[in-house]
């Protein structure tokens, strides 16, 4: 029995919470004495493949066929099945991302395997095989207790980290049939929203609400994120008003992020909000109101007027 990675790629590179997806599997390998295998699907090259080892993959299944090039999501879950038939992988691993989100339960279906998705920490092995886990969007952990003989565990990026585990890797061509049925949907470009930080990635996020009161305001939250390096997201009624794209609405309904810092700005801390960035590792808010309900999950907060406070925060930013 052993343990496989499914090892996401945008435009031929892994991001980091792949990484973190590697050395989370490879931990369970560990205490298992198994060996890790990655899937790659789409065009990915060699070099890339091999920056897998560096977090414990001994060998890369590449699946390199056009028709996979761009994410689908039914092939993807049939392919990824597959090689852990052929590898007899009990457990598979993978990132709770956006794709990952759609594959995890596929994958469980196909295999016959139970499910836990966004995971927190590795399984607990003495207790069966309990897993920490996000619940109600967020606000509350559950564990879950996998009986199943196959398992399929979907990790909360920033949630495990990054661990160095070296190891050589060997790529290998795997290439699976592709039932045409399994690509009646096919995505044949994608058009990011921006060549900035991607928000679901994001390390830091500098995000603003309602209280900016229109789309002009936006050049300070651009600047400050510009200044940290940062991603840029809004809340509901912001994209909604179309003041800001949808790709950067964060909530209940938007994306979910877990970055090591999100900066909120003008946003009340409404329960849907909470819910897509609550697990943020560092929360600022910055809000006029010292009764805003954000400042009750803040770890630090400063009560003032944005249009006094962010200017106030670039310039000592750049006067460092
Ligand atoms: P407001 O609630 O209007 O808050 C604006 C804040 O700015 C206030 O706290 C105010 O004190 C402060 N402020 C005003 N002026 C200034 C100033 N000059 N300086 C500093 N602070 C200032 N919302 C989401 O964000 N994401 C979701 O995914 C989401 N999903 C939802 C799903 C459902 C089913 C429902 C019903 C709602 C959802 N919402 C979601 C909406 C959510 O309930 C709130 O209405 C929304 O989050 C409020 O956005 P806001 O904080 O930007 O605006």
């Amino acid at each position: 029995m052993s343990v496989l990675v499914y090892v996401e790629q945008v435009d031929g590179k892994f991001k980091k919470s792949v990484f973190e997806a590697v050395s989370y599997a490879k931990a369970i390998a560990d205490k298992q004495n198994t060996n890790l295998t990655a899937i790659s699907i789409g065009n990915v090259a060699d070099g890339e493949l091999k920056e897998l080892g560096k977090y414990g993959a001994a060998k890369v299944l590449n699946v390199a066929n056009e028709q996979l090039n761009n994410f689908v999501n039914q092939a993807y879950a049939a392919v990824i099945a597959e090689a852990a038939k052929k590898e007899s992988a009990d457990l598979i691993v993978l990132s709770n991302s956006f794709s990952g989100k759609g594959l995890a339960p596929r994958i469980a279906v196909k295999l016959k395997a139970g499910l836990v998705d966004g995971a927190v920490e590795l399984p607990n092995f003495e207790n069966g095989f309990a897993v920490k886990k996000t619940a109600f969007s967020g606000k509350a952990f559950a564990i879950t207790t996998l009986t199943s003989a196959n398992k399929v565990i979907a990790l909360n990026p920033n949630a495990f980290g990054v661990k160095e585990s070296a190891v050589e890797t060997v790529i290998e061509t795997f290439s699976p049939e592709v039932k045409s049925t399994d690509l009646v949907a096919i995505v044949k470009e994608i058009v990011r929203a921006t060549n900035k930080i991607s928000l679901p990635d994001a390390e830091l996020v500098v995000s603003a609400g309602r209280g900016l009161k229109g789309p002009e305001n936006w050049g300070m939250v651009e600047e400050l994120a510009e200044l940290l390096g940062a991603a840029t997201a809004c809340s509901k009624p912001v994209s909604d008003a179309d003041w800001r794209p949808h790709a950067e609405h964060v909530g209940q309904t938007g994306i979910a992020i877990s970055p090591n810092l999100y900066i909120a700005i003008g946003i009340s801390g409404a329960i849907q909000h909470l819910a897509g960035v609550s697990s943020s590792k560092v929360i600022v808010v910055i809000n006029k109101d010292p009764e805003a309900p954000f400042f009750k999950v803040a770890d630090y907060g400063i009560v003032g007027d944005a249009f006094e406070v962010v200017p106030k925060i670039i310039a000592a930013l750049k006067a460092h």
